[in-house]
């Protein structure tokens, strides 16, 4: 078995020097000016140990990254009944997309696009002071990492709502199907802000290891959540966690993961390892180009595709 130190340092230093970076996301304007040439990536194995590479520390916005938190929440609260508000099916379209909201009643096809992100934080919401909400969505965050210094990126929560109109118009189009319970107003607050949380390729791997290792943080032996919600949440990670790019990255990657459009992806190992990359160019779909090709190399290095060697 190849040192996993030895090939994230190498797999980083490749991924540096490439000239093919993807285009960095424009449509929030404050992620629009991160510079491209960044790179990290941070993967935890079974012991704890850490192998780190490149900006690894560099905070990033983790945005749709979030979702995976956001759903792992909806569902210690309500357990299967949030299936009643979203499905959990690959959309096969953009992330952004309406289209298929007309056809299937208002109902998003699963929790990862951004309608089926919406009607989960509108979940979460239900009770509650949007400022509570996100108290409890960032004291999540501060327990899986066992890091209380995560926080939240006022200045991309505030681009976000200010040119979030698609997402408006997706969360008022779920609102008059009754898919959402709350002010659509204040379900988008929640949704912006939790989009906009900032955590390193450190923190975010981190933040994966219940998925990683059935449920519990290997370390401290904490029970985040049970055996069977860990497993089929990395299932609709593997199924829906890129977006129209779902397939492909099963394809190439072989890893439940979860892309956001600030660049980052969290990939889980079941058994092996957590891992984050980031790299703030995007490819066609929206994730990042240089975080899958790391990924890829990565599995294929250390032979730890789920579908085998
Ligand atoms: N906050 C972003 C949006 O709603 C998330 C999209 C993403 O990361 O894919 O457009």
């Amino acid at each position: 078995m190849p040192d996993l130190k030895t090939v994230v340092a190498d797999i980083a230093e490749e991924m540096r020097t490439r000239p093919d970076r993807g285009e960095v996301a424009t449509y929030i304007p404050e992620l629009a000016g991160v510079d491209p040439n960044q790179f990290g990536m941070a993967v935890i194995d079974a012991e704890g140990e850490v192998a780190v590479g490149g900006d690894a520390d560099v905070p990033f916005s983790i945005q749709s990254v979030s979702k995976v938190f956001t759903l792992t929440l909806a569902l210690g609260k309500i357990g299967d009944r949030l299936w009643r508000h979203v499905g959990r099916e690959p959309s096969g379209s953009a992330f952004n997309s309406i289209v298929q909201l007309e056809y299937e009643g208002g109902v998003p096809r699963n929790p990862f696009i951004n309608a089926g992100a919406i009607a989960v934080t509108d979940q979460i919401l239900a009770g509650h002071e949007p400022r509570e909400a996100l108290g409890e969505i960032l004291r999540f965050m501060h327990f899986i990492a066992d890091d209380t210094s995560i926080t939240i990126d006022e200045k991309v929560a505030a681009s976000e709502r200010r040119t979030g109109f698609r997402n408006a118009a997706l969360a008022n189009y779920m609102k008059s199907f009754g898919v959402l319970q709350n002010p659509v107003d204040y379900t988008l607050g929640v949704y912006f802000h939790h989009c906009s949380i900032a955590m390193s390729c450190r923190q975010l791997a981190m933040a994966g290891r219940f998925l990683a290792w059935r449920g519990k943080n290997p370390t401290t032996g904490h029970s985040v959540v049970s055996p069977e919600r860990a497993r089929r949440i990395n299932a609709i990670m593997l199924t829906c966690g890129h977006y129209d790019g779902s397939g492909e990255f099963a394809y190439r990657v072989g890893l439940p993961g979860k892309s956001g459009v600030g660049g980052g992806i969290l990939a889980i190992a079941p058994g092996i390892a957590s891992i984050a990359v980031w790299s703030p160019g995007l490819d066609s779909v929206g994730n990042s180009h240089l975080g899958r090709i790391a990924l890829e190399t990565l599995t294929k290095r250390m032979g730890w595709s789920i579908f085998g060697d």
